[in-house]
């Protein structure tokens, strides 16, 4: 899975980072989303998927296809 985020479009919500803290975190000053791990382990897939869903501003990309581990 690869994910990408676009901080044109994140409104600072937060959603993502309480669905998958290891992998969203937001920057101090205005609460933009920061990618941590663009490549996240499997284990964490799961709530990438949620955050990616939860998200008001469609700001997260997933690529699923590329890698079968
Ligand atoms: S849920 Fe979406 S809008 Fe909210 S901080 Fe995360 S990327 Fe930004």
């Amino acid at each position: 899975m690869r994910v990408t985020v676009d901080q044109d479009k994140c409104c600072g919500a937060g959603s993502c980072v309480l669905s998958a803290p290891d992998v969203f975190d937001q920057r101090d000053e205005d609460g933009i989303v920061v990618l941590l791990d663009a490549r996240p382990p499997a284990a964490l897939h799961e709530a990438v998927r949620e955050a990616a869903a939860v998200c008001p501003a469609a700001a997260i990309a997933l690529e699923e296809a590329t890698e079968r581990v």
